[in-house]
């Protein structure tokens, strides 16, 4: 099997497994109990915070343990547009965003009552431009602007650090979807000074159906969007997911440790041939932007054919990677190709090579000879 997919999920790590397996044997009683057990429950959770906290340099941060990225998103977004309501007692607020948004962010400001969207436009690299995000930011109705810092299907990384500094100038809050972000880079929540950043362990080699939101201590913390008990510091209610929150520290401690000993070259250089191979297999073939300023393991590349019969080629040999939109829209259409100026067309024609850190060479000559036969196979 080769799975180049990474961007939609990622496989977990064998020791992140154990770890998960290890953690429900050995810390199953609930962390809000009273007794011994509930106690070194509790305290596992605990060391795991503080793990999380010095991975990413987020000492500034409070951090409360979700489902994964896209409660986060909605915790944020909604927390955020209900303080601004009931600070100013108006019925109205923007949110400056960007057409490069996971549906966990587009979907919630749709449906948030009274909340005007403000979209930024994108180049054709899927770059925001910052003068655009000052002009925005005059209007003294933006609540908060909501950014990826990298983008799911192409890879784009923004100016996160710029980003940052026109909200603080603007007294406005600024909320980073970090979610393919985290575990492919070294980070520090301190230096690039978000108000909250969105984290989800399934994406860097970790358990599914857990994540993160850190938010700044500098303000009041967010506001629940469910009701239920006082679990993490009363702001999420329901008993601690404890072995997926042990995984999911192990797996960004481990990703950090695969970034260390040179991961991020090995990859790129795998990219580079996957690049020049289906250079020299498919006339025709273009590949978007991947300059410095898109993640290093991502590729999306714009076929000669309707890239749904190629990927399906590909899966019957289990060689499986993203077509068009991905898995998240589960289609080819796509917000973040259309708003870079890419037709209907172009987007059948697109797929996506997202690489992990299980990902070697020999998945670089399968997935070659393979697109080589399946070529052949369609051409017939
Ligand atoms: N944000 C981004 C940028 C993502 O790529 C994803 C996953 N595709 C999500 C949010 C949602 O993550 P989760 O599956 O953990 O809810």
């Amino acid at each position: 099997e080769t799975y180049l997919d990474n961007n939609a999920t990622s496989p977990c790590f064998e020791e992140v497994i154990s770890c998960v397996a290890e953690t429900a044997r050995v810390f199953y009683a609930n962390p809000s109990s009273l007794h011994g057990a509930g106690q070194r429950s509790r305290a596992e959770v605990s060391r795991c915070r503080s793990e999380l906290r010095d991975l990413v340099k987020a000492s500034n941060y409070g951090i409360i343990f979700t489902s994964g990225a896209t409660e986060s998103n909605n915790l944020a977004l909604r927390s955020v547009v209900t303080q601004r309501m009931s600070e100013t007692g108006a019925s109205e607020a923007s949110v400056v965003t960007t057409p490069m948004e996971h549906p966990s962010v587009y979907e919630t400001l749709a449906a948030l009552q009274g909340v005007t969207v403000v979209m930024l436009s994108v180049d054709a690299s899927g770059r925001i431009d910052i003068e655009e995000l000052h002009e925005a930011l005059k209007d003294e109705r933006v609540a908060v602007v909501a950014v990826s810092m990298a983008n799911s299907e192409i890879g784009t990384i923004q100016d996160v650090h710029a980003i940052t500094a026109a909200c603080r100038g603007a007294y406005v809050h600024c909320h980073l979807d970090m979610t393919q972000v985290f575990g492919r880079y070294q980070v520090s929540l301190n230096g690039i000074r978000a108000d909250s950043v969105t984290l989800s362990a399934h994406k860097f080699h970790g358990p599914k159906g857990v994540g993160a939101l850190f938010y700044t201590l500098a303000r009041p913390p967010p506001t629940p969007c469910t009701t239920g008990g006082k679990q993490e510091q009363g702001l999420r209610g329901g008993t601690e997911n404890v072995p997926g929150i042990a995984g999911m520290s192990l797996a960004l401690q481990m990703c950090m440790g695969h970034v260390r000993s040179g991961a991020t070259e090995r990859l790129q250089k795998m990219l580079q041939e996957i690049k020049d191979g289906l250079a020299d297999t498919l006339p025709g073939v273009t590949f978007r932007d991947s300059s410095t300023s898109t993640l290093y393991q991502t590729l999306s590349v714009v076929l000669p054919v309707r890239s749904a019969l190629l990927v399906e080629e590909l899966s019957n040999m289990d060689v499986y990677l993203g077509v068009g939109g991905c898995a998240c829209s589960k289609g080819q259409y796509s917000r973040t190709l259309e708003a870079m100026g890419a037709s209907k067309e172009e987007m059948a024609r697109t797929i996506r090579i997202s690489l992990g850190f299980l990902n070697d060479d020999r998945d670089v000559t399968r997935f070659l000879r393979c697109t080589r036969m399946a070529l052949a196979r369609l051409k017939k």
